[in-house]
């Protein structure tokens, strides 16, 4: 059985203070009782965050990145142990804008992730096809390459606490969403992949969000795919009433 999740990620977006403000809206929300929220804002607003949302037993809370090593000298950075230490649950690892602004490839993601699972975090793994590789007809081949060189090299134990999020680069913050039937066809194509790659139960049961530019008006139709357990949200999650809005539209 697989869950109906809506993620939400704030980026680099909020005060400290509107974060706080902006998880208590969501925590007071109505969220339908068959459906998991995920928030993930940045690392400065968790900690005080986490205190929110603790007797929330339907919100979990994510960083949106992690350092492949457990700890040492790599000024500036967070590990998956500070975050666990934290009792952080998810981690985004893979999303277009840290493989373009920080040139982060597939072998760094597989490490991150790696450690990241080892210290007992879930990955929300981000995969998804730039529109030139789109308009070649390159998509299918580039997030089986992206699904084989991060999560497929990982045992199914492992690989249970990885969630999917297809997120076609041309369609993040574009305003530009894929089609519902865009996303259904890759969708299922990730299931393809990952059945080949373990079997078929465990690729039936993995979920696979979608992500780019999902707001309250499309939602519900990309919800409505077979092969869509949810979304990915960055712009519409820094308002309340989108988050919990799209969250509803199952
Ligand atoms: C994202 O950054 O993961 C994302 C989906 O952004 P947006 O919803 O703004 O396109």
């Amino acid at each position: 059985m697989r869950n109906k999740i809506v993620a939400g990620n704030w980026k680099m977006n909020t005060s400290v203070e509107e974060g706080i403000q902006l998880a208590k809206e969501i925590a007071q929300g109505d969220i339908p009782h068959d459906v998991k929220l995920i928030i993930a804002p940045p690392f400065t607003h968790l900690a005080s965050i986490k205190e929110i949302i603790k007797n929330n037993d339907k919100i979990s809370l994510s960083a949106q990145n992690c350092h492949e090593k457990v700890s040492g000298a790599y000024t500036g950075e967070i590990s998956s142990k500070m975050l666990a230490d934290l009792g952080i649950e998810y981690v985004i690892l893979g999303h277009s804008e840290r493989r373009t602004y920080f040139h982060e490839d597939d072998t760094d993601i597989f490490y991150k992730m790696r450690v990241a699972l080892d210290n007992g975090l879930k990955v929300i793994l981000c995969v998804g096809e730039k529109l030139e590789q789109r308009e070649v007809g390159d998509h299918f081949k580039v997030v089986q390459k992206q699904l084989e060189k991060t999560l497929c090299k990982f045992n199914a134990t492992e690989a249970e606490s990885v969630v999917i999020a297809y997120e076609p680069v041309w369609a993040i913050g574009t305003g530009k969403t894929a089609s519902s039937e865009q996303a259904e066809e890759m969708h299922g194509f990730i299931r393809e992949v990952i059945a080949n790659n373990f079997d078929n139960k465990f690729s039936e049961n993995i979920e696979i969000l979608y992500g780019g530019s999902c707001k309250p008006n499309n939602a519900k139709e990309i919800f409505s795919q077979h092969n869509v357990d949810g979304g990915l949200i960055g712009g519409a999650s820094l308002q309340s009433s989108d988050f919990l809005s799209i969250a509803g539209s199952f």
